[in-house]
């Protein structure tokens, strides 16, 4: 596989991509087949894991020779050394994210784990081979003993991807149902069928931190099931969880039973919630901002920061002095810059001073590989509010 020049300096600067539009020679390789990376001159790049449906054509997994006889091997040992890392990083928490794709130099594969049931998600058509497939769960039974493993399927990557449609199912046990818990706190976990529930493993950090910080009259905005909602319920007055989903919200009401909790819920739009609360002079000690991914594309950062400066705007407006405001972005489309000038304008606007007491990433379990900017995705800062 012969690739451009501009993909091959791409590649030596650290990147594990090459797009489609990149490759200047194929040389017969197939659906999912490893191939071995060169550079217009002939000079040797690596070994990459090869799509020929997606625009990522290319997915690198190493910058030395690989047969095709030593790949479940080495994609094992990924998988080994992925759960070790876990074991340095992830503490009071027996949910985390124990593969992560490209930076865990798995491309293409996600393994999630709630407590004693595993989730896998399969995105390319190089790690949906049998063989492959095997490996990885061998691999997961071995290190952690499930009660059970199950698929979760994306059908719209495996259109993209030209897999055949799957159904998401068991891979192995028989349990997909259970609770977890992260920092202490409680979740209901239903891997397969009615509810669909699940959590934000990428905040896990994030949660403590607010909790470190938040007290008084607390809203969460953006609540999901609960997470930071819950966490500051162990520290605050008053804690309202808002979001847009009712099915989300009825599963933020079990989680916070299993806790022991009473909170409100409010199902609304947080725009409209927001512009209200506001107008209506209502005051807060701690808001949570945790949009989903306003901007998909680079094209559609612009109206994301527009989203993000006015829900910020409301918020600060809505502060009492000393308040804290929590405030995320997961777009890696917008950089940590971008939505700091975001958060300062807002401030601005609000005629605030805005005291940054932390930037925060993505959990570690989460990690971020150097040369892939795409790894990093999540920001949380925090921030006091005078
Ligand atoms: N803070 C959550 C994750 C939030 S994910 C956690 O830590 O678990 C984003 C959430 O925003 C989703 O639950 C979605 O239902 C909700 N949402 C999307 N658009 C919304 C809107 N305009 N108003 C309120 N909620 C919205």
């Amino acid at each position: 596989m012969t690739i451009t020049a501009r993909a091959a300096a791409r590649l030596r600067a650290g990147h594990v991509w090459v797009y489609k539009s990149d490759i200047s020679k194929v040389e017969n390789a197939g659906p999912g087949t490893l191939v071995s990376v060169r550079d217009e001159r002939g000079r040797g790049l690596g070994t990459a894991l090869y799509s020929n449906s997606s625009q990522i054509a290319v997915r690198m997994i190493s910058r030395d020779a690989v047969i095709a006889d030593e790949l479940r091997e080495l994609i094992a040992g990924r998988v080994a050394a992925a759960i070790d890392y876990r074991k340095q990083v992830v503490r009071n928490s027996d949910a985390f994210r124990v593969v992560f794709s490209e930076a865990d130099f798995l491309p293409g594969l996600i393994v999630d784990k709630y407590n004693d049931v595993l989730a896998v998600q399969v995105l390319t058509q190089a790690m949906d081979a049998p063989d492959l497939r095997d490996a990885v769960v061998a691999e997961l039974v071995r290190e952690f003993r499930p009660a059970g493993i199950i698929e979760r399927v994306d059908a719209r990557i495996r259109e993209l991807e030209q897999l055949p449609p799957r159904e998401a199912g068991q891979l192995h046990g028989d349990k997909s149902l259970t609770t977890f818990s992260m920092n202490g706190v409680r979740f209901h976990y239903e891997g397969l069928g009615g509810q669909k529930t699940g959590a934000f493993l990428d905040q896990r950090e994030n949660y403590a931190a607010a909790e470190r910080y938040a007290h008084g009259r607390a809203l969460d905005v953006f609540t999901y099931q609960g997470g930071f909602a819950l966490h500051l319920a162990r520290v605050c007055d008053e804690v309202i969880g808002v979001d847009a989903s009712r099915e989300a919200l009825e599963v933020a009401e079990q989680n916070a039973k299993l806790n022991d909790r009473e909170m409100d819920w409010l199902e609304a739009n947080a725009f409209d919630l927001l512009k209200d609360y506001s107008e209506a002079g209502e005051q807060y000690d701690t808001i949570i901002l945790d949009p989903p991914a306003f901007a998909k594309s680079k094209r559609a950062a612009e109206g994301a920061v527009r989203g993000y400066k006015e829900l910020n705007l409301r918020a600060l407006k809505m502060l009492k002095p000393r308040g804290i405001l929590v405030t995320c972005s997961c777009s890696h489309h917008v950089s940590e810059a971008e939505f700091q000038e975001t958060i300062t304008a807002a401030a601005a606007d609000a005629r605030r001073n805005v005291r940054i007491l932390e930037k925060r990433v993505q959990a570690q379990d989460h990690p971020i590989l150097a040369g892939v900017p795409e790894t990093l995705y999540l920001k949380c800062f925090i921030c006091e509010v005078r």
